[in-house]
């Protein structure tokens, strides 16, 4: 680690001074898990890593730092894949891991007040047991914490019929880059008072203030899932067959999963526990599935809309869940790609939005352009397409490091040509700030740099995340 600077010396002092030792560690006592999050950039140390376990704590820390103009990294679960909690040099982490647990739920309001420490699966579960439904559901929902999830607006798997992580959430508090700590815990959903100033804070990665508390909306819990996995024969038929789900299942359509064949096959034939639901061979896999409120109204419902899919020749094929190991083996064939890093090694994924009618001419182009640039390249495609949200993951086999950097302008200018947008759930983090031009005006990046230098205008929180500050004249 490089040699402390007076004032990072003075800081890790006055932070020592204030917080016990088991809230502040620096030096060799950091664990190495807080020096990397999950977007595989080299690992780097921070200065101290200070775990506060209540929303004041949370102030003070900042405030400390601000004082001596130390860099501050906010870290949640380190789930994150874009390089957004990644530790910069120099910097405090300030993690909101120990600030955890829920606080209330309000059944009259059905609203549930939370830590920003709390994992996703406890609030979940906790929803889930008190008679609510929290939808927001993504693969690291054991090990993501609501913070990170309200920092990134994380998408997820139900985003088609309950929105963003943003369309959660009613009340924030959160510390601001001086060490203020703001409560706007509210409860309401309809509040016209001013600006909606929570909605600044979320998905704005850390570089605006650190989320310590948040009031979630709740969901009356689901009585029945319902699920079908469809092999279908044209993407002209899987924009049909969208169209039909939204008009026949109305509110009930709560997910619309596309798997092109390339996805399917390394999904289905290499990660151990994933079953084909269906065989044979189809241009597009579809996991549709349902949410409604009782399986003896609901269950026909959608098997008649099924029939009638079948019939108008938009399904070729399709496998119909009889339980909830069948929706859960469903949902493995899409979650298969968690285990692409362990199954395929190395590899550059994406997280682009796009028009839905231009998806599929998108990935043909894509996948063309990847194979004339680069040799031995594999690419695969798969998506939350009700949500015009399509992922791609790419390497080049045999590669050791892969060419990142190529297969990323690759991807993003062809993102760039479809009108699409570079990240439609993941963020910008570093690793792809070199392109946020790709898909935000000049006059949108400088706004986001005047909101930015407004709120911290020492640009101590997460500096080099998400853009680069203009520098001064
Ligand atoms: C297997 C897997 C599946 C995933 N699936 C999805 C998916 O379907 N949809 C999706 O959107 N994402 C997905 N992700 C990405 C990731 O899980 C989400 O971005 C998640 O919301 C990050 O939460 P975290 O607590 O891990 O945050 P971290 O990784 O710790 O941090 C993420 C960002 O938020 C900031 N931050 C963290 N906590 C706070 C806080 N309290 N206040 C202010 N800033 C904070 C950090 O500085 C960083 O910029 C997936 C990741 C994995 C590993």
């Amino acid at each position: 680690m490089a040699e402390l600077s007076p004032q990072q010396t003075a800081c890790l002092a006055a932070l020592a001074a204030h917080f016990s030792p088991a809230t502040c560690l620096a030096g060799e006592d950091v664990p190495i898990r807080n020096e990397a999050d999950t977007s595989f950039l080299p690992r780097t140390r921070p200065i101290a890593l200070v775990r506060p376990d209540t929303p004041q704590g949370v102030a003070d820390a900042v405030r400390i730092c601000a004082a001596h103009g130390v860099a501050i990294v906010p870290q949640g679960g380190l789930t994150g894949l874009a390089g957004g909690a990644h530790p910069v040099p120099g910097a405090v982490a300030i993690s909101v891991e120990r600030l955890s647990g829920i606080e209330e739920i309000d059944a009259a309001a059905a609203t549930m007040t939370v830590r920003a420490g709390t994992p996703l699966e406890v609030i979940q579960q906790s929803a889930l047991d008190a008679g609510f439904f929290v939808p927001l559901d993504l693969g690291a929902r054991g090990s993501c914490l609501i913070g990170g999830n309200l920092a990134t607006n994380a998408g997820g798997n139900r985003v088609i019929r309950y929105g963003m992580t943003r369309d959660m959430v009613l009340g924030l508090e959160y510390v601001l880059a001086d060490g203020t700590l703001v409560t706007g815990l509210n409860k309401m959903i309809k509040n016209n008072a001013g600006y909606d100033l929570k909605q600044l804070f979320i998905g704005s990665e850390g570089t605006l203030g650190i989320i310590t508390r948040v009031v979630l909306r709740l969901q009356p819990r689901p009585g029945c899932t319902l699920a079908a996995l469809c092999g279908v024969g044209s993407y002209d038929d899987v924009v049909s067959l969208l169209g039909a789900a939204r008009r026949g299942l109305g509110p009930l359509l709560s997910a619309f999963e596309v798997m092109w064949p390339d996805y399917w096959k390394e999904a289905t034939e290499t990660v151990t526990g994933v079953r084909k639901p269906i065989e044979g061979q189809h241009a597009f896999y579809v996991l549709i599935e349902a949410q409604g409120l009782s399986e003896d109204i609901d269950g026909p419902r959608f098997m008649g809309w099924l029939e009638n899919q079948f019939e108008a020749g938009l399904i070729e094929d399709a496998a119909i869940a009889q339980s909830m190991a069948d929706v859960a083996m469903f949902w493995r064939t899409r979650d298969a790609a968690g285990e692409f890093q362990t199954i395929l090694g190395p590899h550059v994924a994406f997280d682009i939005g796009l028009p839905v009618s231009r998806m599929d001419a998108f990935a043909r182009t894509c996948r063309q352009r990847l194979a004339d640039a680069i040799p031995d390249i594999l690419s695969v495609y798969y998506g939350h397409i009700g949500d015009g949200n399509i992922h791609i993951v790419a390497l080049q086999r045999g590669a050791s490091p892969q060419p990142a950097a190529q297969i990323s302008r690759v991807v993003y200018e062809t993102v760039r040509e479809f009108d699409g947008t570079i990240s439609a759930e993941h963020g910008i983090g570093t690793v792809k700030k070199p392109y946020l031009g790709y898909t935000r005006s000049p006059e949108e990046m400088a706004l986001m740099a005047r909101i930015k230098a407004a709120l911290d205008p020492k640009g101590i929180l997460n500096p080099g995340k998400v853009f680069d500050l203009p520098s001064a004249p």
